[in-house]
C-alpha cells in the first residue's frame, strides 16, 4: 500500500511516569526457572524436547545499554499477589494464538526467560497453515520472504521446494521452527479462551479458558496479554436457508477435513470467489467430476506463475537473505516487488503495455505491487491498467459470455486484495466446470441434495464454501475482552475501530496486539509485519522491566492521531471505496455489510509504519503511560514519580 500522509506528533504529553531502580526485583515465582509450567497439559498434547533456552534457567547477566539487569526480571509480582491468587494460575505473559505471529512471539520471550504461556484454540500450532488444508491452499508470497528472518541457521537449512509453497510445507516448516528452538513446551492446545477482563487493582489480566480436551473451564492470570488471534482466523458461512439439511459433504474451506476428501467423479460447488475461490477451483477442475462455481461477484486475479526452487537456486537465495530482507524492509508492501517510482502518465502507453506483460508473466504480487503506484489512487490510471488484465482474461476464457461473467464491475483492479491464481480461467474452457453467476440468480437456500437458485435446482455430492472470513476484529470480538472499568472493547470497535500503532488501546493496558487492526501486518506480507509489531511489543516489555514499569497503557490522545492518520490515509486510496475485507466489508456479519467503513489497515507502507514505532519507542514510548503498581512497587525500588 502507498498511501503517503504525515504521522502527526503530539504537542503535549503528560505521563505519570514511575522511575524505580534498575535490576533489583527478586525472583519470586514458586515455580522453579526451568520448570514446566503447572498447568501446562500433560497427556496427547505435543511435548518437544524440552530444550527451554539456557538463558531461561540461568540467573546470568545481560546488559542492555549500557545497564546490567538480571535476566528474568519480568517473572516478579508486587508483594502479596501470588498469595491473592492461591487459586488460579499465573504467567507473566499469557500469549494468545499459536499461529505465525504466537510462534514468534513465544520465541522471543522465551529467550528473555520471562514466564510465558501461549493458548491455541486448535489442537496444534500453525495457525492460517494449521487449518486451511483445502487443495491449493498456499503462499502468495514468495515462500523465501515468508519465512522467519530471526535465525541464520533456520535460513540456512530449510529448503523452500517452491516459490510459492503450498499448505503441507508451510505448516511443515512451522513445526520445524518450533521444534528446532524447543517451543511446544510453552504451548497450550484446544485451549479456547473465552474471556479476558483487566483487573484494575491488581494489574492483571483474568483470562477464562474453555479447556477443549476436558470440556472444563479454567482460570488463568497474566500481567501481559498479547493477543496474536490472526487476521483472518474467523470463518463465515452465509446466510443461507437448509444448510444443515444437505446430507452430502460440505464444509467451509478454513475447515476442510484432515482427512483426505475424495473428490474424483464427485460434483462439487464451490460458493465463492476471492483468493481462497480462486485456488481451490484452479487446483480441483481437473479432479473431480462435475464443478459448479457460484459467483457472486467477479474478483481480478493474475497468475502466481509458480515454480520448484532447485538446490542451486536455494543456495543462491541463502546467499542473498540479507539483501532480501533488506529490499523487503524498504518496499510498501514488505515483499520483492519495488514500485515502479515512474509516473504512470510521464511514460508512453508503449512502455506502460511493456511493463506490464512482463509483470503479467512474472511471479507472485509483482503484478500488483511493483506496478505503477498511481493504479492504487488514481481512477483514470487504474481503470487503463484494469482494461488490460480484461483483455487479457478475453484471450484465456474461450467463451467471450463466460469471459465477461468473470470480469469484475464494481471495482478496478487491486483495489481489493488481488487473489493470484494457476489455471483459473482456464478452468472455465473445462467441460466439466460450469460458473453460475448468482448476482443474476440469487441462492435461495440449500436443499437435502445440493442447492437451489431462484433459476433451478442443483444436486451435489460436496459443498465448499469459500466465503470468507470475519476479517481482522472477528477474532477479537469471540472473546469477550474487558478493559478498565469493564469496559468491552466489542462495545468500543463497534462502530470504530481505534488503536494505537495498531498494537495497544487506550482503556485496555498491557494488551499488546502485535498484528492488530491498524498494525502494519495487515497490508503487507505477514511474516514481515509481524516480525516487526512482535519485536516492538518484546522491546516495550523488556524496556519496562529496566526501568521497573508494571503497567502500559496508551493515551486516549495518542489512539486518537493514530486513528485519525490510517482514516485519513484511506481517503487517499482507491480501496476506499471498494466492497472488501480491508474496508470491513461482509455481508456474513451482521452490521458489517457493504456501506460502513472500518478503518481497519494501515495504508502508509511497511518502511514508514518502523520508522514510526521505532521512533515512538525511541521517545521513551511517547504516547504511553508508563506506571508501576499502584500501592505494589516492586521489592528493592524506590520510585520517584514524576509528573
Ligand atoms: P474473500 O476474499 O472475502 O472472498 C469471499 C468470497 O465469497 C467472495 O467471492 C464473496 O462474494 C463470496 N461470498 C461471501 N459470502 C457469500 C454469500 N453469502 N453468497 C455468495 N457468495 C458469498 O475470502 P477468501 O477468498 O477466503 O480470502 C480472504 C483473504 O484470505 C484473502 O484476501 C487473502 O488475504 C487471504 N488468503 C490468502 C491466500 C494466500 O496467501 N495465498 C489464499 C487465500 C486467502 P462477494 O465478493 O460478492 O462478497
Amino acid at each position: 500500500m502507498l498511501a503517503d500522509d504525515r504521522w502527526a506528533e503530539p504537542a503535549n504529553r503528560v505521563e505519570m511516569v514511575i522511575k524505580t531502580e534498575e535490576a533489583r526485583v527478586p525472583d519470586c515465582t514458586s515455580r522453579a526457572r526451568g520448570q514446566r509450567p503447572m498447568d501446562h497439559p500433560a497427556g496427547p498434547q505435543v511435548g518437544g524436547p524440552s530444550r527451554r533456552p539456557k538463558s531461561a534457567a540461568s540467573t546470568g547477566q545481560i546488559r542492555i545499554a549500557g545497564l546490567t539487569r538480571r535476566r528474568g526480571i519480568l517473572r516478579c509480582a508486587p508483594f502479596g499477589f501470588r498469595a491473592r491468587l492461591h487459586d488460579m494460575k499465573h504467567h507473566e505473559v499469557i500469549v494468545v494464538g499459536a499461529g505465525v505471529a504466537g510462534i514468534y512471539q513465544i520465541k522471543r520471550l522465551a529467550d528473555l526467560g520471562i514466564d510465558a504461556t501461549v493458548l491455541e484454540a486448535g489442537g496444534d500450532l500453525g495457525g492460517t497453515w494449521q487449518w486451511n488444508r483445502y487443495p491449493g491452499a498456499r503462499f502468495d508470497s514468495e515462500s523465501y520472504t515468508y519465512g522467519y528472518s530471526f535465525s541464520r541457521e533456520l535460513l540456512d537449512e530449510w529448503h523452500w521446494k517452491e516459490r510459492f509453497s503450498g499448505q503441507p510445507e508451510n505448516l511443515r516448516y512451522l513445526n520445524h521452527v518450533a521444534d528446532k528452538f524447543g517451543l511446544r513446551q510453552y504451548m497450550q492446545f484446544n485451549c479456547r479462551v473465552d474471556s479476558a477482563h483487566y483487573d484494575e487493582a491488581q494489574n492483571l489480566w483474568r483470562l477464562r479458558i474453555d479447556d477443549g480436551r476436558t470440556g472444563d473451564q479454567r482460570e488463568l492470570s497474566c500481567r501481559f496479554l498479547i493477543l496474536t488471534l490472526g487476521l483472518l482466523s474467523i470463518p463465515t458461512l452465509p446466510r443461507l436457508a437448509g444448510m444443515e439439511s444437505f446430507k452430502g459433504q460440505s464444509f467451509h474451506t478454513f475447515d476442510w477435513p484432515h482427512e483426505p476428501v475424495e473428490m474424483a467423479g464427485k460434483r462439487v460447488a464451490v460458493i465463492g470467489t476471492g483468493a481462497t475461490g480462486i485456488q481451490v477451483i484452479g487446483e480441483i477442475a481437473d479432479k473431480v467430476g462435475e464443478l459448479t462455481v457460484f459467483q457472486r461477484r467477479p474478483n481480478w486475479s493474475a497468475p502466481l506463475n509458480n515454480g520448484p526452487i532447485s538446490d542451486a537456486e536455494m543456495a543462491d537465495i541463502r546467499r542473498r537473505y540479507d539483501e532480501i530482507f533488506a529490499s523487503c524492509a524498504r518496499t510498501p508492501g514488505g515483499f520483492e516487488h519495488e514500485p515502479d517510482r515512474r509516473g504512470f502518465f510521464e511514460v508512453t502507453r508503449e512502455e506502460r503495455l511493456a511493463l506490464w506483460d512482463k509483470l503479467y508473466d512474472g511471479p507472485g504480487f509483482g503484478i500488483w505491487l511493483a506496478n505503477f503506484k498511481e493504479i492504487f489512487t488514481d481512477e483514470k490510471a487504474n481503470s487503463e491498467f484494469s482494461e488490460y488484465i480484461a483483455d487479457r482474461i478475453r484471450r484465456r476464457v474461450k467463451d467471450p459470455k463466460v469471459a465477461e461473467k468473470l470480469i469484475p464491475r464494481d471495482h478496478g483492479f487491486g483495489v481489493q486484495r488481488v487473489p493470484l491464481e494457476t489455471r483459473y480461467f482456464e478452468a472455465y474452457n473445462r467441460p466439466n466446470v460450469h460458473l453460475v453467476d448468482i448476482s443474476e440468480t440469487p441462492l435461495v437456500s440449500a436443499t437435502e441434495t445440493g442447492l437451489r437458485t431462484s433459476e433451478r435446482d442443483y444436486e451435489f455430492d460436496i459443498i465448499v464454501y469459500a466465503t470468507g472470513f470475519d476479517a481482522i476484529t472477528g477474532a477479537f470480538d469471540k472473546i469477550d475482552i474487558q478493559g478498565v472499568g469493564g469496559e468491552k472493547l466489542a462495545d468500543k470497535w463497534r462502530t470504530t475501530i481505534s488503536t494505537f500503532l495498531g498494537m495497544m488501546i487506550h482503556g485496555f493496558p498491557n494488551m499488546l496486539m502485535p498484528s492488530g487492526p491498524q498494525s502494519g501486518s495487515a497490508s503487507t506480507n505477514y511474516p514481515r509485519g509481524i516480525e516487526t509489531g512482535v519485536n516492538w511489543c518484546t522491546d516495550l516489555l523488556e524496556y519496562m522491566a529496566a526501568k521497573g514499569y508494571t503497567r502500559a497503557e496508551a493515551t486516549a490522545g495518542a489512539e486518537k492521531r493514530w486513528t485519525d492518520h490510517v482514516t485519513n490515509m484511506y481517503a487517499m486510496m482507491l480501496m476506499r471505496k471498494a466492497k472488501s475485507w480491508f474496508t470491513g466489508y461482509n455481508s456474513n456479519v451482521a452490521g458489517h455489510e457493504q456501506g460502513t467503513i472500518r478503518y481497519l489497515v494501515y495504508n502508509g507502507g511497511a518502511p514508514k509504519y518502523v520508522n514510526t514505532i521505532n521512533a515512538v519507542a525511541a521517545k521513551g514510548y511517547e504516547g504511553v503511560v508508563l506506571s508501576a503498581d499502584r500501592g505494589a512497587p516492586p521489592s528493592g525500588s524506590q520510585p520517584t514519580v514524576v509528573v
